[in-house]
């Protein structure tokens, strides 16, 4: 079992597969100029598949597949099959944007894939460009009507961005009216990939709440599951539900349960480390299975003790090369 400092349980990885992608999310990367890793650079798929059964064997029992966006990397369903097959996983599941997403639902349903995270900022398809620098609502649309269909269960991501899509917050509610969804807002985090902070950060968790609550006063607190990293909250009578996640407030690091590998193998312990250890180096330069697994477990020894203790030594970089 994974045990850290503070005496949190990790049983939860984060993977990147890629730093590519097909939208240009201007809260995530710039439009132009990006220094994308090289094909060596990236961990190979034999590579990831030996360091999850390796934490899957000390104690990783959830792994979400993210990035960049997963589906622009070239045989990712065979990698999902692969990891499909590991005994002691209980859960697989995926963050897309769900632009290529559609054609791969019955096979992500094959491979036991119960719940996806599809990411929608807006139901504007002029807002979706600006945001977004592609317009790709439609496909994004599609998907969520498939994953449905095929009885997946479907998070929305949404970042809530003042002057971009705060008009959209009511709308996404709305779509929980009729569909058992669970619509996510998101703090938006200093991620941008122009190491540039927000220069006003305006929409904390409280204030997307209150917006909420103007419009549906009889808002009811749902419980939040153990290790949940959104306030959540249903419309009576609504039948899917709300979460709200204070990502750059920064409330929830108390039980933190996750690990984060980046697409060059950088072990991140929090979100907002600037990574901790290289686990792709560790398996280049010729460790065994033990000595690497022992240098793991020393990093998530030296956790930090929450996201801003973390920050103080790094610099902020795009999300696609995170996984978010
Ligand atoms: N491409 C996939 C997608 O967009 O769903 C997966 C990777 S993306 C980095 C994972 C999540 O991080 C998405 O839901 C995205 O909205 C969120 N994200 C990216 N940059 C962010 C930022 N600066 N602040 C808050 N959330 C962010
Ligand atoms: Fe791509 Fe996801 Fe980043 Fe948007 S948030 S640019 S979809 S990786």
């Amino acid at each position: 079992m994974l045990i850290d400092n503070h005496g949190r349980k990790i049983n939860y990885l984060r993977l990147a597969v890629t730093d590519r992608c097909n939208l240009r999310c201007f809260y995530c990367m710039p439009e132009h100029g990006i220094d994308w890793l090289s094909r060596t650079d990236l961990m190979s798929y034999e590579e990831m598949l030996r360091i999850t059964t390796l934490l899957i064997d000390s104690g990783i029992s959830k792994i979400r597949i993210t990035g960049g966006e997963p589906f622009v990397r070239k045989d990712i369903m065979t990698f999902i099959a692969a990891l499909s097959k590991l005994s002691n996983l209980n859960e697989l599941t995926l963050t897309t944007n769900g632009v290529l997403t559609a054609p791969h639902i019955p096979e992500l349903k094959k491979y036991g894939v119960k719940s996806v995270n599809l990411s929608i900022d807006t139901l504007d398809r002029e807002r979706f460009y600006a945001i977004t620098r592609r317009d790709e609502l439609p496909a994004v649309m599609n998907t969520l009507q498939e994953l449905l269909s095929q009885g997946i269960a479907v998070k929305l991501n949404a970042v809530v961005m003042d002057g971009k899509n705060t008009q959209d917050i009511l709308p996404l509610v709305a779509l929980t009216k009729d569909m058992p969804v669970s619509v996510r807002f998101i703090e938006e985090m200093p991620f941008n990939g122009s190491g540039n902070a927000i220069t006003s950060f305006k929409w904390d968790y409280l204030k997307i709440l209150e917006t909420i609550k103007q419009s549906y006063p009889l808002i009811n607190k749902l419980p939040d599951p153990p290790y949940s990293t959104s306030y959540n909250y249903q419309i009576p009578g609504h039948k899917g539900n709300i979460g709200i996640i204070a990502a750059y407030t920064r409330s929830f690091c108390g039980t933190c349960n996750r690990i984060r590998i980046t697409p060059q193998g950088m072990l991140k312990t929090c979100l907002y480390d600037g990574g901790v250890l290289n686990v792709r180096d560790l398996i280049r330069s010729g460790n065994t299975n033990q000595q690497v697994i022992t240098q793991i477990t020393h990093a998530i020894h030296h956790r930090a003790k929450d996201g801003h203790e973390a920050e103080k030594n790094s610099a902020h970089e795009s999300m696609a090369a995170i996984g978010g």
